[in-house]
C-alpha cells in the first residue's frame, strides 16, 4: 500500500512548468546547462577507484554539466527511501512487483527504482540523503528519527565504500547550506529536502510526489527535480545497463583507463535497508 508520507504517482504529464532547468522533463528531453562557477565539488563528486565507472556530460547532455566525468549524485525523497525499505528485496529480486497490488503508477515507479538499483550495483550513482530526511514525519513522534536513523546510516555505509573514505561525513551528516530559493512549494519539509539537495551539489532529487514535481520553483545551482522512472528511463535509453555505457571513453576522461568494478562493499550497507 502506499505509505502515508506519499502520494502515489500518476502517470500524467507536467503542466505549467516554467523552471525548466529544475525539471527533468518527463518526456527525456533534457535542457543543456552549464554549473555556474560557485559549485563547489566536493568529495560526493569526485572520481574513486572505488566507486567504479560514473557518468560523462558528453554522455548526458543536459543532466549533468557537459564537462563533467564523476559520480551521478542522486538525493531522494523520503518517499523513494521508504520505498528502499519496504521493497527493497523485491525491488533487488526484479520479479513480484505486480503481486504487491499496488496502482499502475506506482507499480510503474517501483520498476524504475528497481532499474537504477541495478544500475547502481556496477556503476557510481551516489544515493543520498540530506539532514531533513531525519525529521520530515507529517506528524511529531518521538521515534521518528530513531526509526528512520539506520537507514540513513546504512546509505551513508554505502557512499563511504564509493568515496573509499571513511573519514568524509556523509551528506546526511552535516548543516546544508543553502545556495537557491524555492517559490512553488508550501514552507514544509518537502521544500528543505529539495533545497538541502541543492545545497548539497546533487545533480537530481528523485521523489515519488507528483504535486511536488508540478509545483517545484527553484531558483540558483541546478538540480533535476524528476520522477524515478524518468531517470531510469533516460539512463536506459541513453544505453546504460548494469554492465557500461555510462562513460565518454575521451582520452582525458577519467575512466578512459580501465575502470575496476567498484568496490562491492557498498552492497551490504544498502541491502541491510531491506526489511
Ligand atoms: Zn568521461
Amino acid at each position: 500500500m502506499p505509505n502515508d508520507e506519499s502520494r502515489d504517482a500518476a502517470p500524467k504529464p507536467q503542466t505549467g512548468d516554467s523552471s525548466p532547468s529544475s525539471h527533468l522533463d518527463p518526456g527525456l528531453s533534457f535542457q543543456h546547462y552549464a554549473l555556474p562557477l560557485t559549485y563547489a565539488r566536493t568529495v560526493i563528486h569526485e572520481v574513486s577507484y572505488e566507486g567504479g565507472p560514473g557518468f560523462c556530460g558528453p554522455v548526458f547532455p543536459g543532466l549533468v554539466p557537459d564537462d563533467y566525468h564523476g559520480p551521478l549524485v542522486v538525493a531522494l525523497d523520503s518517499n523513494v527511501l521508504i520505498d528502499l525499505q519496504e521493497h527493497g528485496e523485491v525491488l533487488l529480486e526484479g520479479e513480484g512487483l505486480e503481486e504487491l497490488g499496488l496502482s499502475e503508477g506506482y507499480t510503474r515507479e517501483l520498476a524504475a527504482l528497481a532499474d537504477l538499483l541495478h544500475i547502481w550495483l556496477l556503476h557510481d550513482i551516489r544515493f543520498i540523503v540530506t539532514p531533513r530526511s531525519l525529521t520530515d514525519a507529517k506528524k511529531p513522534n518521538p521515534n521518528f528519527a530513531e526509526r528512520r536513523r539506520p537507514t540513513v546510516q546504512a546509505l551513508a555505509d554505502a557512499l563511504a565504500f564509493q568515496y573509499g573514505d571513511w573519514t568524509a561525513d556523509p551528506p546526511s551528516a552535516t548543516e546544508v547550506a543553502r545556495v537557491g530559493q524555492e517559490s512553488g512549494l508550501p514552507d514544509s519539509a518537502d521544500r528543505d529536502l529539495v533545497l538541502e539537495a541543492q545545497g548539497v551539489g546533487a545533480h537530481l532529487f528523485i521523489t515519488r510526489d507528483v504535486r511536488l514535481l508540478e509545483r517545484v520553483q527553484l531558483s540558483g545551482r541546478p538540480l533535476h527535480v524528476s520522477l524515478p522512472s524518468t531517470l531510469a528511463g533516460f539512463l536506459i535509453q541513453a544505453g546504460v545497463s548494469p554492465f557500461g555505457g555510462s562513460t565518454c571513453g575521451a582520452v582525458d576522461c577519467p575512466y578512459a583507463d580501465d575502470m575496476p568494478a567498484p568496490d562491492i562493499g557498498k552492497w551490504q550497507p544498502l541491502f541491510s535497508i531491506f526489511e
